[in-house]
């Protein structure tokens, strides 16, 4: 015998959880309608379905571990759906010192996503190549791709990568919808080398 399936066994709402719903973007409310512009409405869209994919090399990717985890849960924010397929994430979190033989293979990752794409440096070696000062560690992942927010810490602690997260939440919803087809996004991208 089938069983019976119940749908919204839960009667409290997202509200009596404490769960905070996406605010509406500025924009004018009327009787039966509300009227705002693309670009919000798109920043919207894409600060809350977040796609990361997270380059994990060494300890700083443990705390990222933690940082998915029940007790953080990432999830909250919209990024609750990690992807090792470069082509369909957007967001690319590097953790971990990056010895200089990988430098290639982070660039190539970033150049796999397509746009609409930012980084983070998660943690001091991503960042500057933290305490490896040697011959054989990027000091940075910015020299070989652009980073939008760089994370501090030796490990940063989870709260450090969700305030990370918060950060790029920002920048995606307040970036124009054309930034990617201005002068500036492209004198930047000449300057990594990349078309
Ligand atoms: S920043 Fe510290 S914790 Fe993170 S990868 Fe480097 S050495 Fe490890």
């Amino acid at each position: 015998m089938a069983r019976p399936v119940r749908f919204n066994i839960n009667t409290k709402s997202t509200a009596d959880w404490g769960i905070n719903q996406a605010s509406m973007p500025e924009g004018h409310m009327g009787e039966g309608f509300f009227a705002t512009s693309f670009d919000k409405v798109v920043g919207l869209a894409r600060k809350n379905s977040i796609w990361p994919l997270p380059f994990a090399t060494s300890c700083c990717g443990i705390e990222f571990m933690a940082t998915m985890a029940s007790t953080y849960d990432l999830g909250r924010f919209g990024a609750e759906r990690l992807g090792f397929t470069p082509r369909q994430c957007d967001l690319l979190m590097v953790m971990g010192t990056i010895a200089k033989k990988m430098g290639p293979v982070v660039r190539q990752v970033y150049l796999q996503m397509a746009e609409p794409r930012w980084v983070i440096a998660v943690g001091a070696c991503a960042s500057s190549g933290g305490i490896f000062d040697s011959y054989s560690v990027l000091q940075g992942i910015d020299q070989v791709v652009p980073v939008d927010v760089y994370v501090p810490g030796c490990p940063p602690r989870p709260e450090a990568i969700i305030d990370g997260v918060l950060r790029i939440q920002d920048l995606i919803h307040n970036e124009p919808l054309r930034r990617r087809n201005g002068p500036q996004y492209k004198a930047l991208m000449d300057s990594y080398g990349i078309e």
